[in-house]
């Protein structure tokens, strides 16, 4: 599966070809730069991030990503994102997807190797941020999302642009087999390509997952046309220089905003 439509130098925030052309759409996936340091982090982090990739944030919100499904809105988190004081993740609710139609607010999710995948309904004037690792697609984070954007927005699953941000890469993230059953049993034999071995042929060779290929899977068996899903995706192993890596740095990786939102029309 190709790993990035850019050619190198990169300039982040990456968007989503095509996107900037949708009236009043906000959305991009951060770098390493403009990323959050290790640990807890206050309303003032997220919109200093924010501003360095050149937004002009009025309303941020974000949620404790426990790899789960659970999907929130708005209505769930005003009042602990806009407190100035609260420390986060601690004060979040819990949630891995954040929905939104409403102008003015922007929705953001941290990764570091995870998939962030952005949502977005034009019709719909409907959009959602998704934090995406392997346990929260098998939990069903995907699905569950777009079913909120259909319930809350009226946005039907056709109608539905995605875009995986940067994730770990099947070239680097090593991975148990023993979770080859856990893969079958939620995607069915769709889930098989996401596995490689590397290195290639060597006597030693081990698993690797390609997460975001599974992340593609989930998106095209919840409905979103296959044509509709861009990938704007380095691996976030492979290059220090410009992403946060959870596997390469452990504890000392930060992590990259990914974030989608409207503006007044
Ligand atoms: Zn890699």
């Amino acid at each position: 599966m190709p790993t990035g439509n850019a050619e190198d130098p990169r300039t982040y925030p990456l968007r989503a070809p095509g996107w900037d052309e949708i009236p009043d759409l906000v959305h991009g996936f951060l770098g390493r730069a403009q990323g959050l340091a290790p640990g807890d982090f206050g309303r003032g982090d997220l919109e200093t991030a924010l501003r360095a990739g050149g937004e002009r944030p009025v309303q941020i919100l974000a949620a404790r990503q426990v790899h789960g499904s659970t999907v929130l809105a708005p209505e769930d988190l005003d009042a602990i994102c806009a407190n100035d004081d609260a420390r986060m993740p601690g004060a979040l609710p819990d949630g891995d997807a954040i929905v939104t139609a409403s102008a003015d607010v922007i929705a953001t999710i941290r990764t570091a190797d995870c998939v962030p995948v952005l949502l977005v309904a034009p019709r719909a004037r409907a959009a959602a941020a998704i934090h995406a690792g392997w346990r929260g697609l098998v939990a069903g984070v995907v699905r569950t999302a777009i079913e909120a954007l259909g319930a809350r927005y009226g946005a039907a699953p056709s109608e539905i642009r995605a875009a995986i941000g940067p994730a770990i890469g099947g070239c680097c993230y090593e991975f148990g087999a023993e979770h080859h059953t856990t893969f079958v049993e939620a995607f069915g034999q769709a889930s098989e390509q996401a596995w490689s071995t590397t290195p290639e042929g060597a006597a030693q060779a081990r698993p690797h997952l390609d997460v975001g290929f599974l992340a593609h899977v989930a998106l095209t068996q919840a409905g979103v046309p296959e044509a509709a899903i861009q990938i704007v995706s380095p691996c976030t192993a492979e290059h220090p220089d410009e992403l946060h890596s959870y596997r390469r740095d452990g504890a000392a990786a930060g992590r990259q905003l990914s974030y989608i939102g409207w503006r007044p029309s």
